[in-house]
């Protein structure tokens, strides 16, 4: 219950139409006008922060401006009415934060699939069979038994192979880490 003096400090109705409590805490309007305010009581206001994305459309380069922001504590005054509040900011950070390491995850996978495509193999091959593979390609590929003429372009295909083929047995000793 709020005392006589809240109530006098704050005249305010909660922004919630539907709500017949005082607004006293303040929540930012949008992410593009953080200074400006709307008010709602303390069960209003923890549903607008449940609901309320700071990151909603921001694309790739702005995320990373503000990750690089939370990460040396440079904060915007975007400090909800109390530290319970702000806890929501938090976990919306570190969701992201999550979200792009999965990513990333992705991306090595995608990295190691485009190595089995190279090595012509199936990316659930054994390891027998990759080494296998890798050795009739590399045999053919080695630049000692190219025509001088293919040799260059065909040094970079042995390459490409081999690198992949590393890429691979790393894999393979990550997963039984
Ligand atoms: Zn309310």
């Amino acid at each position: 219950m709020l005392d006589t003096k809240q109530k006098e400090n704050t005249h305010r109705n909660c922004f919630n139409p539907d709500c017949d409590e005082l607004g006293i805490y303040p929540a930012p309007k949008s992410r593009e006008n953080l200074r400006e305010y709307l008010y709602f009581c303390i069960n209003c206001i923890r549903e607008f922060n449940k609901s309320w994305n700071y990151f909603k459309g921001l694309n790739e380069q702005e995320l990373e401006i503000e990750i690089r922001k939370s990460t040396t504590w440079d904060r915007p005054s975007w400090k909800f009415g109390t530290k319970t509040l702000n806890y929501d900011f938090e976990r919306a950070f570190k969701d992201f934060d999550e979200q792009k390491k999965s990513n990333q995850k992705n991306n090595i996978s995608k990295k190691l699939q485009n190595s089995y495509k190279l090595l012509d193999l199936d990316i659930n091959s054994s390891l027998d069979e990759i080494k296998g593979k890798y050795k009739v390609l590399a045999k053919k590929w080695h630049p000692d038994v190219q025509k001088k003429e293919e040799a260059e372009y065909n040094q970079n295909k042995f390459i490409d192979i081999t690198n992949a083929y590393k890429a691979i047995l790393k894999s393979f000793t990550e997963t039984k880490k």
